[in-house]
């Protein structure tokens, strides 16, 4: 084989290694298709279902048979029509999103008060009658009725403040078992460690 051939077999691989990354165009809305992801490598998403496709079926061929195929009741629709879901969509994420958030946050408030009140060895009972009631005075004056009512989704009941109290405590024995048993084997490979030492010497 001459150097010649050699240098132009290399480059020969070196290109078809080389990946291709394709755009998404603003045209592929007619497909029903978005993008999402690396903005360099975009991977085409369904408008309709929400599926992801590889970067590399951003081609309309590829886009249009998953429309055609999984949404035949869509494949007549128009550019307006897909516009509209898209932002639908987006607006139910956004709508989604705060929602998630604002119980997360509820969930883990409740479990704050409660660790206040087992550490003050408080009755349960004071959840509800008084923290809460304080706290939804205190932000009625100072925030105003609509995050009052943000307030009022902590369940500060006797009953969860109880059930909050046992989670936590019970996560603690948990925790303190395994860290128990870890340490158990840890001592153990050294051990094993020393012994094998003592072996080789
Ligand atoms: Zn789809």
């Amino acid at each position: 084989m001459s150097i010649d051939d050699e240098e132009s077999s290399t480059s020969v691989t070196k290109n078809l290694k080389k990946v291709v990354k394709r755009k998404y165009d603003e045209d592929y809305i007619k497909y029903g298709f978005s993008w999402s992801g690396d903005e360099t490598a975009p991977r085409p998403q369904c408008i309709i279902c929400g599926d992801q496709l590889s970067n590399e079926s951003m081609v309309p061929s590829k886009l249009k048979r998953h429309l055609y195929s999984s949404h035949p009741s869509c494949a007549n629709k128009d550019k307006q029509y897909f516009k509209r879901c898209l932002e639908q969509n987006k607006n139910q994420k956004k709508f989604m999103k705060s929602a998630v958030t604002v119980s997360e946050k509820a969930l883990e408030a409740s479990y704050h008060v409660a660790k206040l009140i087992a550490h003050q060895k408080k009755p349960h009972t004071d959840g509800e009658t008084l923290i809460k009631q304080a706290c939804m005075e205190i932000v009625r004056l100072i925030l105003g009725p609509n995050e009052v009512k943000e307030v009022n989704k902590v369940s500060l009941s006797a009953d969860t403040v109880k059930r909050r109290i046992h989670d936590m405590s019970s996560d603690i024995l948990g925790t303190l078992i395994k860290k128990l048993l870890s340490a158990e084997k840890f001592e153990l490979q050294i051990d094993e460690t020393t012994n094998i030492k003592i072996k080789h010497s």
